[in-house]
Order: structure tokens, then C-alpha cells, then sequence
């Protein structure tokens, strides 16, 4: 079985809101900084007042690898997969570390654009990303 959660004080919202289907990021409430992955206080400006919002799930492909080998067993029936960087749309530079799923891994492509999906294990989910036909986020 592939590895569930481990949340812990600081990302437990994380996970509650995956498990209900919310991809959640920290806000700071001082200077509206986002920050992932989830900390104690603000990446940019170091205040501890951090509020999780909703994102809107959609983003572009940052970097990625294709996975060919594992010593995992639970992960040997994806092989291959994708792990990438994924930006969101909400701020430039907000990062997370996810699966490409629904796409051969061939296909996938820096700034592809991608939204959220969450890969349900037991009670928890896992946020992962697919091809969206959404536009990129206009700046
Ligand atoms: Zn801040």
C-alpha cells in the first residue's frame, strides 16, 4: 500500500482539507504571502499569524522527472510516473511538489497547464495534478 499522511501540528489542515477535497495553502495575515510547504510562521516576512485558504487548484508544470525505476513495491505498478513542481497560479514562485496523473508521462511538458485532483487512500487523499484545458493565469 502506498505510504498515507503523516500529519502533523503544522499540516494537519493540509490534510483535512485534501480529505475533503480543498487544496489549502498557508496565508500570512500580515502581508498576504503565501507559503508552501506548510510552516510555523511566514516564509517572507516571519509572522507567525498563518491562515489556510483555498487555492483554485490550477497551475503550470515547473519542472518535472519521469520516475522509471522504484524499490518501493506500492509504487512499482505506476512506473513510470511523473513527480513535479507545480506553480500556482495564486502567486509566482508558490511551489508544490506532486504526481501528473490521467497523462503519459511522454506527454508532460514545462508549463503544461495542470489543476488538481486528489488520489484518495483510505480516509485521506493526496493532492495530485492532471492536464487542464484552463488557460494560464493572465499577469
Ligand atoms: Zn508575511
Amino acid at each position: 500500500m502506498k505510504p498515507t499522511p503523516a500529519p502533523d501540528d503544522v499540516t494537519a489542515f493540509y490534510w483535512r482539507g485534501a480529505a475533503e477535497g480543498e487544496l489549502l495553502v498557508l496565508r500570512c495575515a500580515a502581508c498576504g504571502y503565501l507559503s508552501h510547504p506548510p510552516d510555523v510562521s511566514c516564509a517572507r516576512c516571519g509572522a507567525v499569524a498563518l491562515d489556510p485558504v483555498e487555492m483554485s487548484g490550477l497551475g503550470s508544470v515547473y519542472s518535472f522527472a519521469i520516475v522509471r525505476q522504484t524499490y518501493d513495491p506500492a509504487f512499482l505498478p505506476e512506473v513510470p510516473y511523473v513527480v513535479a513542481l507545480v506553480e500556482l497560479d495564486e502567486q509566482p514562485g508558490l511551489l508544490l511538489l506532486a504526481n501528473i496523473v490521467e497523462i503519459e508521462p511522454e506527454l508532460v511538458e514545462i508549463g503544461m497547464r495542470v489543476e488538481v485532483t486528489f488520489e484518495h487512500r483510505g480516509d485521506d487523499a493526496v493532492p495530485q495534478f492532471r492536464p487542464s484545458e484552463h488557460a494560464g493565469a493572465t499577469s
